[in-house]
């Protein structure tokens, strides 16, 4: 079975292509679940607006589309339509409430921890452009209560958090493992992002470790973890390109870890409705 429900969409504004270019590449490239998870917008105080997903009066109009495209395309592929979230106890009940909305056209099916802002976008770091090890300790913390709440149906880049560091110490190492070892009581599965990996292909590689890292996955397998490979598309051609996937598949099949492929609770539309 080929799924990915990582996928994002012009809205976020870092994202290229219209949904309907999505799907079609999912489909050419036999994707059997395509799940869009685009950068939830959050009711920030103060009029902020962040620069790096939909605005809140988005909403709809992205769900709606998402619904009406996977009822179109039905008898190709199963589409879902969530929400890649982070973990804002401040905002938390409005995205409890997207999940449980009783009318479809304002409901999120599913909702991914992608967590890369400490605590909030308008003053919280950044978590992945972070060299401090207090911050990385806030990250782990503030990632495994995000999986306590049960609102999360997986960690999207758990690693995100040691991409500028420019060594793998022992202090990431037991982080990491704290991560980990929530991931495995939980039953939340950590995902192996595609993106972070297409990052570190590229000629001009980025400074420091990057993600996905290999450090961190050997100690997922270590505490029995398991993954699920999120293409994290931010452009159509990113889903035509399942050579990625294969290799990071036989990777992790090497490395021994646990790869499953579809996310437990994640209904796509077109069936739930
Ligand atoms: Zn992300
Ligand atoms: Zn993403």
């Amino acid at each position: 079975m080929r799924t990915n429900y990582h996928t994002h969409t012009a809205r976020c504004q870092h994202a290229f292509g219209k949904e309907t270019d999505y799907i079609k590449a999912a489909i050419d490239a036999r994707y059997d679940i395509l799940g869009f998870s685009d950068h939830t917008p959050w009711p920030f105080t103060g009029g902020f607006v962040s620069p790096i997903r939909m605005r809140i009066d988005q909403l709809e109009g992205y769900l709606r589309t998402v619904r009406k495209l996977a009822a179109r395309y039905a008898d190709q592929i199963n589409i879902a339509v969530g929400l890649e979230c982070e973990y804002f106890p401040d905002y938390l009940s409005w995205l409890e409430d997207r999940l449980r909305d009783e009318r479809a056209e304002s409901r999120a099916d599913y909702a991914i921890l992608g967590h890369h802002f400490d605590l909030d976008e308008i003053n919280g770091a950044y978590f992945g452009a972070n060299t401090s090890m207090e911050l990385a300790r806030r990250y782990a913390r503030q990632v495994i209560e995000g999986m306590e709440t049960g609102l999360y149906a997986c960690v999207a880049h758990p690693d995100l958090f040691v991409q500028r560091f420019d060594a793998f110490t022992s202090g990431l190492a037991e982080l990491s493992r704290e991560i980990c070892r929530a991931s495995r009581a939980l039953s939340v599965p950590l995902e192996y992002n595609l993106y972070g990996l297409r990052k570190q292909a590229q000629p001009v590689k980025p400074i420091g470790l990057g993600y996905p890292n290999a450090r961190f996955w050997e100690i997922a397998v270590e505490e029995g973890c398991a993954a699920i490979i999120g293409v994290d598309a931010h452009e159509p051609q990113h889903l035509g390109d399942p050579e990625l996937g294969m290799l990071a598949k036989v990777y992790l099949d090497r490395l021994g870890l646990r790869v499953i492929d579809t996310l437990e609770g994640v209904a796509a539309c077109a069936r739930s409705d």
